[in-house]
């Protein structure tokens, strides 16, 4: 015998009402059940809306909706490149799931071209020069472009 005090979420409105208030064998309360097919839909995805908003108050779902934010943001104005200073797209940096924006830092080209350079047998030094030569290039084209 269920106890009469135990709440059952109602898939439809999504409240949490004691058992009697469900008919037998349904998870629609019964104020629910009497609403047209309409009115019930609605009330349904209200509740899914509810839901969803629930889950991104978490840890990792405020961390999907900065990352969405992020890319929201990226989608107009890019995204800096931490060496070469250029703005990019989103596309031209490579994925990084435990970053705030879920990107690497540098764009491909410049990951690409270190990699290049520390395989054909150059320094991390050697690098560091290419980096602010590539630095002082943007940063002059983009003063005078006025952003
Ligand atoms: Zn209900
Ligand atoms: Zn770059």
């Amino acid at each position: 015998m269920l106890s009469t005090n135990a709440l059952l979420q109602c898939v439809c409105c999504g409240r949490a009402k004691p058992m009697y208030d469900y008919a037998p064998m349904t998870n629609i309360c019964s104020i629910c059940t009497g609403l047209s097919a309409r009115e019930a839909a609605n009330m349904a995805r209200a509740t899914t809306i509810a839901q969803i908003n629930l889950e991104r108050n978490t840890k990792d779902g405020r961390k999907i909706k900065r990352q969405e934010d992020k890319a929201a943001q990226y989608a107009t104005t890019g995204k800096k490149c931490g060496s070469c200073h250029s703005v990019k797209p989103a596309g031209d940096y490579a994925k990084c799931a435990p970053r705030t924006d879920g990107l690497q830092q540098d764009c491909k080209a410049c990951n690409n071209m270190k990699a290049t350079l520390l395989r054909t047998g150059g320094k991390l030094t050697d690098w560091h020069k290419v980096q602010s030569a590539l630095r002082a290039q943007n940063d002059a084209g983009s003063a005078k472009s006025g952003m």
